[in-house]
């Protein structure tokens, strides 16, 4: 049996004290094999140590992956997830949309979904993660004002019409670049995730990631509770290559790709109303296929009639966003 088997049957496994799969918390912290001693190397983090829960969890590790699977040997460390406790528990769907690289309009796309859902009447935070692009104030039209702490210190978010927001630009002053590194950049990030006072209605929310696969894109994605992951790019086939890296990145830290979003797919010439497929063509289909999803949408060039970048129902753009917003409700509901 190899780790890639394993790793499926672990994440299987129930923490009881949070009552959730080890996929659903995103618990298997490391998974590796130590050949000269002849061991499995596994770093498990629960939602909370020292009880009988602990004892139940290490042993039906050890019964899997000694009895089950036949390995020799198991190195078992626990570890707790305090932080995450909160959040494991609470009944927000959290959905990341992530790209292979910058530009592709990954943060239009996350203004939009979350206005769609809006508009839709659900109630919906936005985590600005995107650090040194942090476009969502904008997109969304939020001003800049520093957010208030509630009572135990959680950051209250900014909200208007039904969205919450939560972004770096909110701590930093207008005009100052983010120039936050290592610890200080995951401290952030992890009280972005962990300690935000969201509204009690708060069903969905959209988190935009930094592009790429560069570390501070994988220290996000990995500080974050298993989510699911909606993939935007260009129809271009070069975009295709780090797309897919960023696709495989993301599904082995445990979160779930769950389709794939083409953008700026062609653009409608207004003299003739043919489509002129500007960037290519198959970019989006190569990869929903490569990364084993459905390609959801194919969104055209185009600016809103509003000069902003939250595209009306009544525009294409805008229908097809909210679609978008019924694909993430349809399958965040029957994926439970
Ligand atoms: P990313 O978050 O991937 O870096 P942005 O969302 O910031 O990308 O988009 C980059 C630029 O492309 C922005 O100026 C945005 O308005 C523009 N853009 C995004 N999608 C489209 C589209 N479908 N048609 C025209 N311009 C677009």
């Amino acid at each position: 049996m190899t780790l890639e088997e394993l790793r499926p049957l672990l994440e299987n496994l129930i923490d009881p004290s949070l009552d959730k799969t080890l996929k659903e918390t995103n618990g298997i912290k490391h998974l590796g094999y130590d050949d000269k001693k002849d061991v499995i190397v596994l770093i498990v983090a629960m939602g909370k140590l020292g009880d009988i829960e602990e004892k139940s969890l290490r042993r039906r590790i050890a019964r899997l992956v000694k009895i089950d699977c036949g390995f020799s040997g198991l190195k078992l460390q626990m570890e707790e997830i305090k932080v995450l406790n909160s959040i494991a528990r609470s009944k927000i769907k959290f959905i990341g949309i992530i790209s292979g690289k910058g530009g592709v309009g990954k943060s239009s796309v996350s203004g939009n979904i979350a206005n769609r859902l809006a508009k839709k009447g659900h109630h919906v935070g936005v985590i600005d993660a995107d650090i040194y692009g942090a476009s969502m104030p904008t997109i969304l039209n939020f001003k800049h004002e520093h957010p208030h702490y509630d009572d135990e210190g959680k950051i209250i978010p900014l909200v208007k019409d039904n969205i919450e927001l939560i972004s770096t630009e909110f701590f930093t002053s207008p005009s100052e670049p983010v120039i936050w590194r290592g610890a200080m950049l995951n401290s952030m990030i992890s009280h972005f995730f962990y300690d935000v006072k969201w509204n009690e209605k708060t069903e969905y929310v959209i988190i935009d990631f930094p592009p790429g696969t560069g570390d501070i894109t994988m220290d996000i994605k990995n500080i974050v509770p298993q989510t699911k992951m909606l993939l935007v790019t260009t129809p271009h086939p070069s975009a295709c290559h780090v797309a897919i890296k960023s696709g495989h990145a993301a599904t082995k830290l445990g979160h779930e790709i769950i389709g794939v979003i083409e953008n700026m797919s062609y653009y409608v010439n207004p003299v003739n109303n043919q489509r002129e497929y500007i960037f290519g063509t198959g970019g989006g289909k190569k990869i929903a296929e490569e990364l084993n999803c459905e390609l959801i949408a194919q969104i055209p060039i185009g600016q809103s009639k509003t000069n902003t970048d939250l595209f009306d129902i009544t525009e294409t753009q805008g229908r097809i966003y909210d679609e978008i917003a019924d694909f993430i409700i349809f399958n965040t509901n029957t994926n439970e």
